[in-house]
């Protein structure tokens, strides 16, 4: 596995694999490796000649009350991880060199990047969209590997490919759990032993939802209301949202609640989760 810091080398290394006909399969990352990242790693690897997968944690998408000064990093460990899922190439750019003191430019994805989670993250989809425009740029991919867990992220990103003609495919992964059904993140190890107990509400949350709308249940305020309190009296959680929405667009749904996206954020303290599952009928 090579590791490569700088953005002429990368595309220079890029451009000589796309010369000789071989395809790339890239993973963005914001690094501190858990088996979900390497589940994408895994999938990308079965799929193409060359396996890309960045380190890079993106100033431009925390606020300043966030944590990007106290995200997780372990480089060494990360380096170890991706060499045994058989990356090719791990890129770590600096925060220096991605966004030098004269940089300026920033997409906007409006509407989509403005609810759910852009609602307590404002400005958070406009960095992602952003340092992943910039990195699809640097590593030229075929494909671009993302998890279902950041569904949000997906639909911003799938846009923005749609909008300006990448020429790229979109592989959405499925989301990693912990055996009690936690999602897998690298924010869960901000958590205190109690919350880290209470935090598989979430997924239970999701799946009592899931569980009434099979049973017939169309109400989408009462089950939010079910939810909500549920989290409320069983745990220290606040939530943030809960939203029933149409999978494929993330508006409302209509009567006919086919592709339904449960998605779901809560805190903890300060630390903020995520988690979503996806019905579809067929
Ligand atoms: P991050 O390092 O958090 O920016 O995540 C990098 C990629 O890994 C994103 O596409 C995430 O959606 C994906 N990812 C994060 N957690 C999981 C998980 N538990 N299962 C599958 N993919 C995940």
């Amino acid at each position: 596995m090579r590791v490569i810091r700088s953005i002429k080398l990368m595309q220079k290394w890029a451009l000589h694999a796309l010369s000789q006909g071989q395809t790339i399969g890239f993973v963005p990352t914001m690094g501190a490796l858990h088996e979900g990242h390497l589940s994408l790693i895994k999938q990308c690897r079965r799929e193409n000649d060359f396996v890309v997968v960045s380190i890079f944690v993106n100033p431009k998408q925390f606020s300043i009350n966030e944590d990007f000064s106290r995200y997780p990093r372990q480089e060494r460990k990360d380096q170890s991880l991706a060499k045994k899922a058989q990356t090719d190439v791990l890129f770590c750019p600096s925060v220096e060199e991605m966004y030098p003191r004269d940089y300026l430019t920033v997409i906007n994805i409006p509407r989509i990047s403005e609810q759910l989670c852009g609602k307590s993250r404002p400005g958070h989809f406009q960095g992602v969209a952003t340092v992943v425009l910039k990195l699809i740029h640097i590593v030229i991919p075929d494909i671009l590997y993302l998890g279902q867990k950041d569904a949000q992220q997906v639909l911003v990103i799938r846009q923005m490919i749609n909008d300006l003609n990448c020429p790229i495919k979109i592989k959405q992964c499925k989301t990693m759990r912990a055996s009690d059904g936690l999602a897998l993140s690298s924010r869960n190890s901000y958590l205190t032993e109690t919350q880290r107990k209470e935090a598989v509400i979430l997924f239970q949350s999701l799946n009592q939802s899931k569980k009434m709308i099979l049973e017939g249940e169309r109400d989408i305020k009462k089950m939010i209301h079910i939810t909500s309190e549920a989290i409320q009296t069983k745990t220290s959680g606040r939530v943030d949202y809960i939203e029933f929405l149409d999978a494929d667009t993330f508006k409302p749904l209509t009567n006919n609640f086919k592709n339904i996206l449960i998605t779901i954020a809560v805190y903890f303290g300060k630390t903020r989760l995520i988690d979503n599952i996806i019905l579809r009928s067929r």
